[in-house]
């Protein structure tokens, strides 16, 4: 059982996410947006893998990701980016700054649950 930070302003893709892993038994944090999900993380430093949304208000994914990086003591945590097709040159960007993974929206359960098993097994 693992602690998994989600980082969506989108409810319904928070909703998703997080009923997908708390079914598998983990623990789930949830966060609107990249400030909202950096100060969780601060207050849960044991969080074992955080997925995080790029298109975001007051702070996007590239922009936690990099801010996560910067911290010494979280910059280890492994990072999943949620993308959409589309998202192809900010998914480079993601990856650039520290991104281990992503998973292209719409995504089915399968998916979640193999690069789950992929990073943290
Ligand atoms: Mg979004």
């Amino acid at each position: 059982m693992k602690k998994i930070l989600v980082l969506d302003d989108t409810q319904s893709m928070r909703s998703l996410l997080s009923m997908t892993l708390k079914q598998s038994g983990h623990t789930v944090i949830e966060a609107i947006d990249g400030i909202d999900g950096l100060s969780k993380l601060k207050l849960n430093p044991d969080v074992d893998l955080i997925f995080t949304d790029l298109n975001m208000p007051n702070r996007n994914g590239i922009e936690f990701i990099k801010d996560v990086k910067a911290i010494a003591s979280l910059k280890s945590i492994p990072i999943v980016m949620l993308t959409t097709e589309s998202e192809e040159q900010r998914k480079l960007e993601g990856k650039a700054a520290g991104a281990m993974a992503w998973i292209v929206k719409p995504f089915k359960v399968d998916t979640i649950q193999s690069v789950l098993e992929k990073i943290i097994s």
